[in-house]
């Protein structure tokens, strides 16, 4: 996946997530990058959130929206992307004893960004005008 969250001058904030899918993937599936809410999810009045890791899991949070929604509450992008995919994390774990790989990238539309994931190693790039293109590694916490 390649998942982007920008905000512009102008306040306007867009998303996009791009993916070839899973390996081995059965034919016809579509999986959670096209689907608004799971895949991506943008409100230009509060922030955008990408996601990329096994959609059949993503799926079950609709985890862009949610974590759209918690910025929305007032949380800080890096408390709702932790929150959304911990809450996610820990509900298939108690469900079926493990949960795959979930991990997102959020913004609000303030230009504060957040990341969370349940992987070891996620890395993520960060650009803004004060910062030249810096990459990271976020871990599970
Ligand atoms: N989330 C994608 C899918 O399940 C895979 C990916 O992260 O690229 O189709």
């Amino acid at each position: 996946t390649v998942g982007i969250v920008g905000l512009d001058r102008n306040g306007k904030m867009a998303v996009a997530t791009s993916t070839s899918g899973l390996f081995m993937k059965r034919s016809g599936r579509i999986g959670d990058s096209p689907l608004s809410g799971s895949g991506f999810y943008a409100d230009s009045e509060i922030g955008a959130a990408s996601a990329t890791g096994v959609g059949e899991d993503i799926m079950k949070g609709c985890i862009s929206y949610e974590i759209v929604r918690l910025m929305e509450e007032g949380l800080h992008p890096q408390e709702a992307a932790e929150k959304a995919v911990n809450k996610l994390n820990q509900k298939l774990i108690s469900k079926r004893g493990e949960a795959k790989d979930i991990s997102v990238v959020c913004m609000n539309n303030k230009g504060e960004w957040g990341v969370a994931t349940n992987i070891n190693k996620f890395s993520f790039v960060v650009a803004t005008e004060a910062e030249e293109p810096t990459v990271y590694i976020a871990s599970f916490s």
